[in-house]
């Protein structure tokens, strides 16, 4: 039985939009662990689950961002992760591990991971687009004791490439200032809406300008 086929099944039965699989060791030296550094797991072995949520603009509150418990879209990810997690070592006995999310407490660079997973492809905007739920797709992953062949990973389409990136020019920090993404501009509008929040004693409702004017579908 085609073990991986089904895991995908089963992760869109669950609720998942999309899922693809990598082998875990391509990620070790993905396109940003060689520019930002190794990242927090590492593996030799085994395959990672890429898993994506559609998070509908006209569900905004999937986004808001709570100080200690992420946000109710990344909690519905992590539930479904879970649940794959316990199906896969039940029902075809093999392991598996939920991934944390961020870098430094033991996760992967997820959109690299889901670019080579072939889920999507990276925008002018520099968010995953999945072709039919455009850059509104959330991810996480699970480590999977499973051997899969390398997919081919998303490449970027001419509409892209030839669109008058209102993502660019539509950023209230200018983060795209010479066409490339600055980190730290972007960064800085995260930190402004966490203080503002904060003050305000409500979740974070993060900048989402670049992903929201972007038409590619
Ligand atoms: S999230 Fe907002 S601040 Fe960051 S790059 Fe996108 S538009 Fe600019
Ligand atoms: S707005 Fe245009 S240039 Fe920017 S990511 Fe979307 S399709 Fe690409």
């Amino acid at each position: 039985m085609d073990v991986a086929a089904a895991a995908v099944r089963k992760a869109r039965d669950l609720g998942a939009t999309v899922a693809g699989f990598v082998p875990a060791q391509q990620l070790n030296d993905c396109p940003s662990a060689r520019g930002a550094g190794p990242p927090g797991f590492c593996a030799r072995t085994g395959s990672v689950l890429v898993l994506g949520l559609y998070h509908d603009p006209d569900r905004p509150e999937m986004d808001w961002w709570e100080e200690g418990a992420s946000t109710p879209g990344d909690r519905m990810l992590q539930q479904i992760a879970e649940e794959l997690r316990r199906w896969l070592g039940a029902v075809h006995g093999v392991d598996a591990r939920v991934l944390p999310y961020q870098i430094q407490d033991g996760g992967i660079y997820l959109k690299d991971a889901a670019v080579m997973a072939g889920l999507g492809y990276i925008g002018r905007n520099n968010l995953v687009i999945v072709p039919g739920f455009g850059a509104s797709i959330r991810f996480r992953a699970l480590w999977v004791d499973l051997e899969v062949p390398l997919p081919d990973a998303g490449r970027r389409p001419a509409f892209c490439e030839e669109c008058p990136a209102p993502c660019q020019t539509a950023c209230p920090m200018h983060a795209f200032v010479d066409g490339r993404y600055h980190r730290a501009e972007c960064l800085e509008r995260i930190d402004v809406n966490k203080k503002t929040a904060r003050g305000e004693r409500r979740s974070t409702d993060h900048c989402r300008v670049c992903e929201l004017v972007c038409p590619a579908k």
